[in-house]
């Protein structure tokens, strides 16, 4: 779908940002242009990350003009970023038309440069570890503003400097299906071709039908399900979407999604004191590992103290490092490939399941 923004001067404009290259071709072909318009606008946005139509020097002035006036290009707009000292960790806060808030975070490392991006303000799945599922749901992010996440942050970190993308950021990016489809099908074009899409991890919480329409759409992107627990009842108490998509249905999913894309599923473990670091745990998640192509990542627990949780969230403690350290050195033994996901950027509250920002009255003007 093609979408409209309704402007100051009540003018609907056509968004072109967030468009697949299909979709913008048909757009010139029905304002009755030339169809490789579409491919010349497709590659100022996405190659030479052009922030305006006068940008775009290859397309003639009569066409830059009606495209001033009838479409739009630029849809979230920067508010502030904060960069750690410690880790170089980035985030960005970035505003929408109608005044809410988005981040998007970088995670340098010495091996790549990850962009962690956001698919919804807010997140309605309400994760009892997860800062952004405290603040409560708003809307779904348009494809416009979740490639802009990307756009904007290369712009200001440097153009071909990110070479990962996780959709990991606020928001479930499958319950947001059509319009986190379509970025990827953006990142799958040849002339985007600088972030490969084994380059992109989609993670989700486990909404198991659409992790098997992902599989079958042929975008062969990685997939992270958040598992946490290999037992439905603790997933059911830390997670309460498992009530409604069973760790056994999303199980079955995330096999079919190996099979389908060969590729290695990530599981996500964030480590709970009492709640999932016993040796029941351990044993359940090793089997679970001899049995489907995957690595663990496992991410010490970050306090989300500052959202001031209640009930069942102010309860969760981080697993003892001790019991961190044995629980890898475990599943390491067991030829299970970990990474540990040590806390990046908690000093600017951008570490996993951190992130929740609300524009204040002034930053919203
Ligand atoms: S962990 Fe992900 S899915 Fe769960 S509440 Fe947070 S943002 Fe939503």
């Amino acid at each position: 779908m093609i979408e409209q923004i309704s402007t100051e001067e009540s003018v609907s404009k056509t968004m072109l940002k967030g468009l697949t290259l299909k979709e913008l071709k048909d757009f010139f072909t029905a304002a009755e242009e030339k169809r490789f318009r579409g491919d010349q606008v497709f590659e100022w946005i996405y190659g030479h990350m052009a922030a305006s139509f006068d940008e775009m020097s290859t397309i003639p002035n009569y066409l830059r003009k009606k495209l001033n006036l009838y479409c739009e290009l630029n849809t979230l707009s920067l508010v502030t970023s904060q960069q750690s000292q410690r880790t170089g960790t980035k985030k960005y806060i970035f505003k929408t038309h109608d005044d809410l808030a988005v981040e998007a975070v970088i995670i340098p490392d010495p091996k790549r440069t990850t962009l962690c991006i956001s698919t919804q303000v807010g997140c309605p799945l309400d994760c009892q570890f997860c800062a952004t599922g405290l603040m409560g749901y708003k809307r779904n992010l348009s494809s416009a503003e979740i490639i802009d996440q990307f756009l904007m942050v290369s712009r200001d970190y440097g153009k071909n400097k990110i070479s990962n993308i996780v959709y990991m950021g606020m928001g479930e990016p499958l319950l947001n299906y059509a319009n986190t489809l379509k970025t990827l099908q953006i990142f799958a074009e040849e002339k985007t071709k600088d972030i490969s899409l084994r380059r992109i991890t989609v993670s989700t919480a486990g909404i198991a039908p659409k992790i098997v329409e992902l599989a079958d759409s042929g975008l062969k992107v990685k997939l992270a399900l958040s598992l946490h627990s290999m037992f439905e009842e603790t997933r059911n108490k830390i997670m309460p979407i498992n009530k409604k998509y069973s760790l056994a249905e999303n199980l079955e999913a995330v096999r079919y999604y190996a099979k389908q894309t060969d590729t290695r599923i990530t599981f996500e473990y964030v480590m709970l004191k009492d709640i999932n670091d016993r040796t029941d745990d351990l044993n359940a998640l090793i089997r679970l590992c001899k049995s489907i192509p995957c690595k663990i990542n496992v991410i010490p627990f970050n306090s989300i103290s500052h959202m001031s949780p209640t009930g069942y969230a102010h309860e969760l403690q981080p697993s003892q490092k001790f019991r961190v350290d044995e629980f890898v050195k475990t599943l390491r033994e067991n030829d299970i490939v970990v990474m540990v996901r040590y806390t990046q950027g908690d000093d600017i509250a951008a570490a996993c399941g951190q992130l929740a920002y609300k524009l204040d009255h002034n930053e919203a003007e």
